[in-house]
């Protein structure tokens, strides 16, 4: 994606030009708006009505339809919706989060952009939220399928629970990955979901929903992915052997696997198993949008804002953080892990 030119000047390159462009409050609106309603057209977020006006004092709109809370701002219907936080506090945050090569921690982006810890750890973890692969598009061509665990420290998890994560190590979380490999025309890209397990039905379960019937899956050994071959072409390269015949490997995954622990490593003294997928979707944003410039990331971040909060609070029928659980006993309820992760009950 290009960054577009706007009448006002250019649109920021690093994030210094962005700070300083959308400290403007009306600069910052409109990226909003254009992010928001990309037809131009300033919809009502309660009755779709665009029979709206513009309270240019407050710069927010009004609804001349009769209905309770008529008056919206540019951030309801959004990640960003009941917070209090400057529309130009955000932007700063979401350029910092998207172009961030190894990920930022909530002290980091704490001092950075002057906002309390506690206020950037919900700041955080709302961008991981419009950072989400929306992308339903299943993957084709030649797919590498690996899983691999990370460890978390297991503290404040009760023992069942923390035995309940994964068949490996306790306290460490099973992530599945799928790698598609480039084409002419595109670069690879991935796909991470924290499984339950790694056992046949859970990772079958995962390459069956995301890569399309009759594509090439590529797989070490691990029985699970016996029996693929009844819908893919799969290729099985046994480890204890070596590590790749030609194209027969799974060395993308394998790649993508340190990369992602020496950020993990890098960035976080420790990354609570509850906070982890949200930290899996934010590098597999990074990763899949690795050929675009900041501009470009900053763009495909923000615009990940659009509907986002108002599934949460349907989900979870609370507003405040967007109903995003703040304790490790609330994550682990086992609705919020089925709705959210897929997770199932065994
Ligand atoms: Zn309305």
């Amino acid at each position: 994606m290009k960054a577009k030119k706007k009448e006002t000047g250019a649109f920021p390159e690093t994030l210094h030009d962005a700070i300083k462009c959308f400290a403007d409050e009306d600069r910052a609106l409109d990226f909003m708006k254009s992010i928001r309603w990309p037809d131009g057209v300033v919809k009502c977020p309660r009755c779709g009505s665009e029979n709206v006006s513009f309270l240019s004092t407050r710069r927010i709109w009004k609804c001349k339809a009769a209905h309770e809370k008529q008056q919206f701002s540019v951030k309801v219907g959004t990640v960003l919706e009941d917070s209090p936080i400057r529309l130009d506090i955000w932007l700063s945050a979401f350029w910092l989060i998207a172009n961030a090569k190894n990920g930022i921690s909530s002290y980091e982006l704490h001092r950075s952009i002057g906002v309390t810890q506690k206020t950037a750890w919900f700041m955080l973890h709302r961008i991981r939220l419009a950072m989400q692969n929306g992308s339903v598009e299943q993957f084709s061509g030649r797919v590498e399928a690996d899983e691999t665990f990370i460890g978390g420290k297991a503290r404040n998890m009760h023992a069942d629970k923390r035995g309940r994560v994964g068949t490996g190590a306790v306290g460490k979380v099973a992530v599945m990955g799928l790698l598609e490999r480039n084409s002419p025309d595109k670069h690879s890209r991935v796909k991470l979901r924290v499984v339950r397990n790694v056992r046949r039905p859970q990772l079958q379960k995962e390459i069956k929903k995301q890569v399309i019937a009759g594509a090439e899956v590529f797989t070490d050994s691990l029985r699970s992915y016996s029996g693929l071959e009844k819908e893919y072409v799969h290729n099985v390269i046994d480890h204890a052997e070596c590590y790749a015949k030609g194209h027969v490997h799974t060395n993308g995954l394998e790649n993508f696997w340190s990369l992602l622990k020496r950020g993990i490593k890098g960035t976080y003294v420790s990354i609570e198993p509850f906070h982890l997928f949200r930290y899996l979707d934010e590098q597999a944003f990074r990763f899949n949008e690795r050929k675009d410039n900041d501009a470009g990331r900053f763009i495909k971040a923000a615009r990940g804002i659009i509907g986002k909060g108002l599934r949460y609070v349907k989900l979870t029928g609370k507003t405040g953080d967007g109903g995003l659980p703040q304790t490790a006993k609330a994550w682990w309820t086992e609705t919020w892990l089925l709705n959210h992760l897929g997770f199932e009950t065994d």
